[in-house]
């Protein structure tokens, strides 16, 4: 398949419009990451979504919409704290999982009775849902278990030949995925963090919400036996995705957690030795504190190391345990397969 490379102009996002609008794939840049968009309710759409991708087919996505309303055709009602979320949040990198409509099809939902519905803020992801004129479901537009994508060149990588169409716009602004925050529990409850943090849907709510425990277990777990790396399955995620091994560069990775100056003398040891032995060493250590910046720049350094050939990756974790940091860090974990060091 000859993938259509497209502009951001009106009439490239009119024809990727109409790609969408008879059943074909097309990558769009939004705020958080890349996706890769079909007709939402179109279930031999999305199943060739999650072929392009290899994605597990029990791995539901996110609807995305155009206006708030268009929440409408997807759940049959709206409490309170939906309505909270919409006018606080949207458009912007908060998704949340509500009760779902029959006519949203089980393929898209991987078979459960609930949506994941977000509206984006990014310029070129509204004008092509709302030219195609029906919701589009998106995965981060990568093979399933690489580094999403932040740059269009990324998206090509992975599935250039494997897609109808990409619309190569900017790099994206926030870098990590969205925030996905569940609804449909007694308690509101973050499935993904992101960089909307569980603090401000406080706010916004007037109530607690929580983490899914398998988010904070996963941070513990990797204490008990880090030789061995963990077992995805001893987490019981809410989450569908949460439970894949995600976001593995090619190289290996190694995460080196404590107190920051003793982790730069140790990354800076294993990097000494490491390249002692022949092998060529990549390091991701950010600034001390600038999580912002960390989301933007995580996968993007990942995909680059990969580029560059590297054989190992040393990355410092960010000591932060509720906010964008912890949003970094449970992407670090994954990609490092939870192989980790404490010093
Ligand atoms: P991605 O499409 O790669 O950004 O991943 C979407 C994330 O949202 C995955 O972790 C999914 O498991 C999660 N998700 C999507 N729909 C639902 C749902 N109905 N319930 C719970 N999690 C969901
Ligand atoms: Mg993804």
């Amino acid at each position: 398949m000859n993938t259509l490379k497209l502009t951001t102009e009106a009439k490239d996002i009119e024809t990727a419009a109409q790609i969408i609008a008879r059943g074909g794939l097309v990558a769009f840049p939004t705020e958080t990451v890349y996706g890769l968009g079909a007709n939402a309710l179109d279930e031999q759409a999305v199943a060739a979504v999650y072929e392009a991708k290899g994605r597990p087919s029990d791995n539901p996505m996110i609807v995305h919409i155009a206006r708030a309303s268009d929440i409408g055709q997807l759940t049959p009602m709206l409490s309170p704290d939906i309505v909270a979320i919409i006018e606080n949040f949207w458009p912007g990198p908060l998704t949340i999982v509500v009760k779902k409509k029959p006519s949203v099809p089980d393929r898209t939902t991987g078979g459960l009775d609930t949506v994941a519905v977000r509206m984006p803020d990014a310029k070129p992801a509204l004008d092509l849902i709302n030219r195609a004129g029906v919701p589009i479901a998106a995965p981060s537009a990568n093979l399933s278990g690489s580094p999403s994508p932040t740059r269009a060149k990324d998206v090509i990588a992975d599935l250039d030949g494997r897609i109808d169409a990409i619309i190569q716009g900017e790099d994206c602004r926030v870098g990590i995925e969205s925030t996905v925050l569940d609804l449909t529990s007694k308690e509101p409850t973050i499935l993904r963090p992101g960089i909307i943090t569980a603090e401000s849907i406080e706010a916004a709510l007037g109530k607690p919400v929580k983490y899914d425990p398998s988010l904070k277990e996963a941070a513990q777990h990797v204490q008990l036996d880090p030789a061995a790396g963990v077992a995805e399955a001893d987490f019981q995620p809410k989450s569908p995705g949460m439970k894949y091994r995600h976001y593995a560069p090619k190289a290996d990775m190694l995460v080196v957690e404590g107190q920051r100056d003793r982790v730069k003398e140790e990354i800076e040891r294993l990097r000494v030795l490491n390249e002692r032995l022949g092998n060529q060493v990549g390091v991701i250590l950010f600034e001390e504190k600038a999580f912002i910046e960390a989301a933007h720049d995580f996968f993007s350094r990942l995909r680059d190391l990969d580029r560059e050939g590297v054989d190992l990756i040393l990355a410092g974790a960010l000591s932060d345990t509720d906010g964008v940091g912890f949003a970094v860090m449970n992407r670090m974990l994954k990609s490092a397969g939870y192989n980790i060091v404490r010093v």
